[in-house]
């Protein structure tokens, strides 16, 4: 598969670096030009369970230097960046190429639908980890799966023939009628662990540290899942509140990425995660008091932050 991925950070490199190895013509596109120039002069570092190698199979460009209609554009910007992202590479969007998002967050295929049909747009959700460790070296590691349905749900040879390709790549992907769930329960695990961390300055096993903590995060997730649950979506708080006891408990010294992003004095998606909730309760007059003063909080630290 000819294969674009607008955004090849951390998750995008990962991806891509998997996918060229596994014999798709891959190009990264990214506007960190450090980043592009390491990867075009010495291939991509890609340290995974698999080993730490060099992949040299694929092309890594600026938007404005990126040409040809992809078969799949794979859109792994932050989510405040998509449709800048999108903007950036407009002259690849033929009349025939699919765009996936796999990014956290709500919102994704409202915007990825302002420069694609609908049945052009394919969502999901992704478990795997990624860091950039420098220019053109990611790490990533464990192992992690991907869930992925056309936006409208719909059911297309295009879809599971992604599915077939990220599966090959060793990415573990199903098409999955169900994803929203999935989205959703990712979504309230951001919105807790993500916010309490960025505002608090804890990392993500120190919410243990006081039954504060969390209760918090808990509180969170109830509310996120209630806003779900009115929507329709099939949400297992059960197991999201699991997910997050899991990680209080396990992941010692984790820096959540909005955490990461106020520290570095960058912009964080908690637009995206608590504001598209909140937004989302307000015509269906449900009130969200944690999630909500968590948003503003996190707006704060971001003014303070952002030079
Ligand atoms: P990242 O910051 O490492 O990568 C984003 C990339 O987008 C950067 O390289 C940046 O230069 C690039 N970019 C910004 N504006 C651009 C533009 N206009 N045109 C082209 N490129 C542009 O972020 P990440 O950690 O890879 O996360 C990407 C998405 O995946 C986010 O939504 C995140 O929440 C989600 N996600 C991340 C992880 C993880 O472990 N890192 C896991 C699951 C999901």
């Amino acid at each position: 598969m000819k294969i674009s991925i607008v955004g090849a950070g951390a998750m995008g490199s990962l991806f891509g670096g998997l996918l060229a190895e596994s014999g798709n013509e891959v190009t990264l596109i990214d506007v960190n030009d450090a980043h592009i120039d390491a990867v075009r002069t010495q291939g991509l570092r890609l340290a995974t369970d698999g080993g730490d190698r060099q992949v040299t199979a694929l092309k890594a460009v600026r938007p404005e230097d990126a040409t040809g209609f992809p078969d799949l554009l794979l859109v792994f910007t932050k989510t405040l960046h998509t449709g800048a992202a999108l903007s950036g590479v407009r002259h690849l969007i033929g009349p025939r190429v699919h765009v996936l998002s796999l990014q956290n967050g709500l919102g994704n295929v409202e915007k990825i639908a302002e420069f694609v049909p609908l049945e052009r747009v394919l969502i999901g959700v992704t478990t795997w980890p990624a860091d950039m460790v420098g220019p053109g070296h990611v790490h990533s590691h464990g192992q992690g799966v991907v869930r992925l349905m056309a936006a409208d749900g719909v059911e297309r040879r295009f879809v599971s023939q992604v599915a077939e390709v990220l599966t090959k790549a060793g990415l573990d992907c199903t098409s999955d009628g169900t994803v929203w769930a999935a989205i959703w329960e990712k979504v309230a695990f951001n919105a807790a662990l993500n916010s309490i961390c960025a505002v608090s300055g804890c990392t993500v096993d120190e919410l243990g540290r006081l039954p504060d903590g969390s209760r918090l995060a808990n509180e969170v997730v109830t509310e996120v899942l209630s806003v779900a649950l009115r929507l329709g979506i099939d949400v297992d708080a059960a197991k999201c509140r699991a997910n997050v006891a899991n990680a209080i408990d396990h992941h010692r010294g984790h820096k959540p990425s909005m955490l990461q992003d106020v520290l570095a004095g960058r912009r964080t998606e908690v637009e995206s995660i608590n504001g598209a909730v909140v937004e989302l309760a307000g015509p269906l007059n449900i009130k969200l008091p944690v999630t909500e003063t968590l948003l503003s909080l996190v707006r704060l630290a971001e003014a303070r932050s952002v030079a």
